[in-house]
């Protein structure tokens, strides 16, 4: 029987989700739920000073957030050092490791004749044959792999297919320390190895660790999972990913208003692709995701991409799941007014969304076309709109007052019949009335249809806020 598929995503806490962590979480669950297998997590908390237990929180608030759940508990990897510790010593006793007794200066002299000779600075092996008797006193060892000296290794990589090393450049690695703590070559493999991961689904930047780690494979006569090197993801311009260039933690894309679906779908095609498929569901890529249809080149990130990405999400989102996108986002980023305007005026917010989505790329841009709703008079004006309102505007604005007033049935359908005949008979064009219209009643030059607003704010509200522009 063929056994489940089993990934794993293996994060060291930086205190974040990093947004190309995040898409090697994202591969990982994605090809774990086509194949209805699972993905477990495990903590690279190695390292103690960075490894709080807030920076972990943060790892698994980012995945939560973007919807990428886990199977079972998390495992921390510091926990299983014992274990780790534990097969390095089986290695030696099996003989496929060995103690190594070298000084600090032995190992820099090594390196320096290395490089005076023009050789890469490789460990020159010199305890491998050596009998634990000629230990210098007092040295506690650290325990190196006996690698293959000659010949090549082979990674074979459903990504990068199969990609070859040469044995003379791999060295003698160490797999466990002096202090008996395990390297992360070591742990990686225990960890995996226990875990029963079937597929590994990394950056590579790992490759050159595969090669390494299969090593370890072979020595413990472990069958190697499947390697899967996904290529790193580059700024626009080709070059690393920096900060400018979209490389934060994924809590800066919700702040900033992405949708957790449109971050997946955009993190999905960073790197893979269906076709020239660009906007799909969650569901749609869990159905079409194959390694195969992974790039083996980088892949550039491109803001543009994803603003227009998360706008096609907010247009085909559902309301209501929308209004607690702005909720939560106004609340998370302490805009108090419009959290408890938003709040307040909820029925009506989700009614104008229909009108708002199409106009908006990020939900911060929701929250700012949905102000006027629960904004209060006087309202406050930006530099567009009050450019709106002079001598001439302001008087049409009284007119128009009068014509409004005379509607029984408050309605888009008649406050468009009642705005145009006004306009017919003063002749305006009908942009000439409704842009100042609009700056009255909202504040700005953007919203939904000027009739569809002054319908959502009913008739008392409409005719205060132009009242208080008028002449
Ligand atoms: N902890 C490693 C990292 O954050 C990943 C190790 C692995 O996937 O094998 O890059």
């Amino acid at each position: 029987m063929k056994k489940p598929v089993v990934t794993r995503f293996a994060p060291s806490p930086t205190g974040f989700l990093h947004i190309g962590s995040a898409r090697t979480a994202l591969f990982n669950w994605v090809f774990a739920r086509k194949h209805e297998g699972k993905m477990l997590l495990r903590i690279e908390d190695t390292d103690r000073v960075r490894s709080t237990k807030e920076a972990t929180q943060a790892l698994l608030d980012g995945l939560s957030w973007l919807g990428l759940d886990w199977d079972d508990e998390p495992i921390s990897q510091f926990s299983r050092a014992a274990r780790h510790a534990e097969i390095a010593h089986q290695l030696v006793a099996a003989g496929k490791a060995y103690k190594c007794y070298c000084s600090p200066e032995e190992l820099t002299e090594m390196r320096e004749t290395a490089r005076a000779e023009g050789r890469p600075p490789r460990y020159d092996g010199r305890w491998r044959e050596r009998d634990a008797g000629q230990a210098p006193p007092g040295v506690a060892p650290v325990i190196r792999i006996k690698a293959p000296q000659n010949g090549e290794i082979i990674v074979s990589d459903l990504v990068q297919g199969n990609v070859t090393f040469r044995a003379q450049n791999l060295d003698d690695f160490i797999l466990l320390r002096s202090d008996g703590s395990p390297t992360y070559l070591l742990a990686v493999v225990v960890d995996d190895h226990d875990m029963d991961i079937t597929h590994v689904i990394r950056g590579d930047d790992h490759l050159t660790n595969a090669a390494r780690q299969s090593l370890i494979y072979r020595a413990m006569g472990w069958q190697e999972p499947q390697m899967a090197h996904i290529p790193l993801i580059h700024g626009p311009d080709g070059a690393k990913l920096s900060k400018r260039h979209g490389a934060l933690g994924v809590d800066a894309y919700r702040k900033m208003g992405y949708l957790p679906e449109a971050l997946r779908n955009y993190l999905a095609r960073l790197g893979w692709a269906h076709g020239d498929d660009e906007y799909f569901t969650t569901g749609q890529m869990v159905e079409w995701f194959e390694l195969a249809d992974v790039n083996k080149g980088a892949s550039r990130f491109d803001f543009v991409k994803l603003a227009n990405l998360n706008g096609r999400h907010i247009r085909e989102a559902d309301p209501e799941y929308l209004f607690a996108a702005m909720r939560d986002l106004a609340g998370e980023l302490e805009r108090e007014h419009d959290r408890k305007g938003l709040v307040a005026h909820r029925n009506s917010v989700i009614s104008a969304l229909p009108d708002l989505q199409p106009r908006a790329k990020t939900v911060l841009e929701l929250i700012d076309l949905a102000q006027f709703i629960y904004a209060t008079r006087p309202l406050g004006m930006d530099e567009k709109a009050a450019g709106q309102l002079n001598e001439q505007t302001r008087s049409m604005i009284s007119d128009v007052i009068g014509s409004l007033e005379r509607i029984e049935d408050w309605n888009a359908e008649n406050i468009n019949t009642a705005v145009r005949e006004f306009a017919g008979k003063k002749e305006l064009k009908l942009g000439k009335v409704a842009q100042p219209l609009r700056a009255a009643l909202t504040g700005k030059t953007v919203s939904p249809g000027v009739f569809e607003v002054m319908a959502l704010l009913g008739k008392t509200e409409s005719l205060a806020r132009l009242g208080d522009q008028a002449l």
